[in-house]
Order: C-alpha cells, then structure tokens, then sequence
C-alpha cells in the first residue's frame, strides 16, 4: 500500500511505498506522512486535497 507523503516547505506530495528516504525531491525538507491511504486520496479533487492538507497543516 502507497502512502501520501507532503511537503510543508513547497506544497509537495509523493507517494511511497516504504518509509524511507522520505526527503522532499524538490526542496529536501524531511516530508510529513498524511493519515489519509493512497487510493483515498487519489480519490479526491485537486480543490479536496488542498482542503485536506489546509485541514491537516493549517492549524497554526
Ligand atoms: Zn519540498
């Protein structure tokens, strides 16, 4: 099972399937796993992503 990785530095996701090397390809920021699976999140919009993540990471 692929997991959703996010980038809080340059709004980066990926997605892997072990927990290694989970450094950001863009900016190599350590990246941040989301509590959500792959295939849920594939499954949402582009505008419900970014609804997701603002939920996950915009609580500061
Ligand atoms: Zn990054």
């Amino acid at each position: 099972m692929l997991k959703v990785y996010y980038c809080p530095k340059c709004d980066e996701t990926t997605y892997l399937q072990y927990d290694t090397n989970t450094d950001c390809r863009v900016c190599s920021s350590e990246m941040i796993k989301l509590d959500i699976s792959f295939v849920d999140y594939t499954d949402l919009s582009v505008q419900k992503r970014k609804d997701y993540i603002a939920s996950e990471f915009g609580k500061h």
